[in-house]
């Protein structure tokens, strides 16, 4: 189903050029955050050199063709579109936006909701949303799972979705963290959020298929070892998801600071993935929206329908489900789409329903988790991590971002912001 001219369009996007072995800064990674960084500083005039494990940029954003469809692997809405500086940018760029749908689709039981059931719906949402935002102005961190009142017969519901966009169960996150997330106002974009994002990162100075792997900071400025070689810069953004930080994929020399080490080692690994379903005739109508499907034994964590208005659907999995699939084989995350599908809608209506992907980023070697999550007490590991190390090596990335937590417009701000200093420093020591 893949095509693969378009998908090679993406890792052709780069033309490696010599990269410069001592630039000013070398930049790991070219998702979000690092072609984020990479723009602010060659604006400022900055030499950059950006090293790219993957044969391709984007990192957790990825957009295939599907039957001549884009579709995302990873990343598809954007969030909070009033701050979302990949909003702005596309705005700026002419890119084609639309809004995302607001109302979703209830189904209980197979049925489509009452207007009376929707609104219950709606009702129990707000009354946890307003729960845990007055929770947490509590000095005390807890967990955010704790605080949700009695819900009713949609109260399952509601946690479990919040579950799914937090990325682990509500138990297991913090709730001083939790309400800092802005999700108003999303936004889709024509194409795909993977290929806007390798749009924007054409043409940098990127070298692909090149895994950084030790980082030394101990002299003047920062000796960058990679799979191809020696690079030296003055400094060093580091974009690395935390869950490879934590493995240790690169090494520091000197170790870095307690703090900074007990901030990465303090996240826990977020999992949502997408089963990309082919199903023309669901029972769907009129554009994507989010679906709900309530009442039955298995109730799917979450369904984004008609992706573009087109035949293709997210059935998503939550970190829970994943972890069940876990134990099986590869078809297992398709096979339990359809069960689930069927349970709700009866076997004929997904007689033409297709599997076409089910996506791995939990296991996949440069990203082993969707995104970083912050468990209860730990709600200060985002702002540690954006204290430079000596003045030579920042991080940036979605898990630094405190109001667009786990996104691709809060990658994009992170990476700016560490450019933003850097520029600031250099200008204030030449
Ligand atoms: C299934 C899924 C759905 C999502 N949905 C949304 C959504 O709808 N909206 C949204 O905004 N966000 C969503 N996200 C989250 C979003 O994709 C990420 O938050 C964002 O893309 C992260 O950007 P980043 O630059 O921080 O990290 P990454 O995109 O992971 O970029 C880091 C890059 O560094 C490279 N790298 C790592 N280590 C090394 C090394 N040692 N040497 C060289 N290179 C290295 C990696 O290969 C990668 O390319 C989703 C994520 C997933 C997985």
């Amino acid at each position: 189903m893949i095509d693969l001219a378009a998908r090679r369009g993406v890792e052709e996007a780069v033309h490696p050029a010599k990269l410069s072995q001592d630039p000013d800064v070398v930049i790991v990674g070219a998702g979000s955050a690092g072609i984020s960084a990479a723009r602010r500083l060659l604006a400022a005039g900055l030499s950059v050199s950006m090293l790219e494990a993957r044969h391709r940029i984007g990192g957790r954003t990825l957009t295939v063709s599907l039957s001549g469809h884009p579709v995302d692997l990873g990343a598809h809405w954007l969030h909070a579109g009033p701050i979302n500086p990949l909003v702005k940018l596309g705005r700026e760029r002419g890119e084609l936006l639309r809004r995302a749908p607001v109302e979703g689709r209830l189904f209980i039981k197979g049925r489509q909701a009452s207007l009376s059931e929707s609104e219950a719906f709606g009702r129990a949402f707000a009354i946890a949303d307003r729960a845990l935002t007055q929770a947490a102005r509590a000095p005390e961190d807890q967990p955010a799972g704790k605080v949700l009142p009695p819900l009713g017969r949609f109260g399952p519901r509601v946690a479990a979705i919040h579950g799914l966009i937090s990325g682990r169960p509500l138990d297991e996150v913090s709730l001083h963290d939790f309400p800092s997330m802005e999700y108003a106002d999303n936004l889709f974009i024509a194409g795909g959020l993977g290929a806007y994002i390798a749009r924007l990162g054409k043409g940098l100075p990127i070298r692909l298929g090149t895994a950084v792997h030790a980082l030394d900071w101990s002299g003047q400025g920062v000796r960058v070892e990679s799979s191809a070689g020696t690079l030296h810069a003055k400094a060093v953004i580091v974009t690395t998801p935390m869950a490879l930080l934590q493995k240790d994929v690169i090494r520091f020399a000197p170790a870095l600071p307690q703090p900074v080490a007990a901030a990465i080692y303090g996240f826990a690994q977020g999992v949502y993935e997408h089963v990309v379903l082919h199903w023309p005739d669901s029972p769907f109508r009129g554009p994507d929206r989010l679906a709900s499907l309530v009442g039955k034994h298995r109730e799917p964590p979450g369904l984004l329908t008609r992706i573009d208005g087109g035949p293709f659907h997210f059935f998503e999995l939550d970190q829970p489900t994943a972890a069940l699939l876990d134990h099986r084989d590869a078809d297992a995350p398709g096979r339990f789409a359809r069960a689930v599908l069927a349970e709700h809608f009866g076997h004929k209506a997904i007689r033409n329903l297709n599997v076409c992907r089910s996506t791995t980023w939990r296991h996949d070697p440069w990203s082993r988790a969707s995104w970083a999550v912050v468990p209860p007490g730990l709600v200060a590991v985002r702002d540690q991590l954006k204290e430079s190390v000596g003045e030579r090596i920042w991080f940036a990335g979605e898990a630094l971002s405190r109001a667009q937590w786990g996104t691709a417009g809060g990658a994009w701000e992170e990476g700016a912001r560490a450019a933003g200093e850097i520029v600031e420093r250099l200008k204030t020591r030449a």
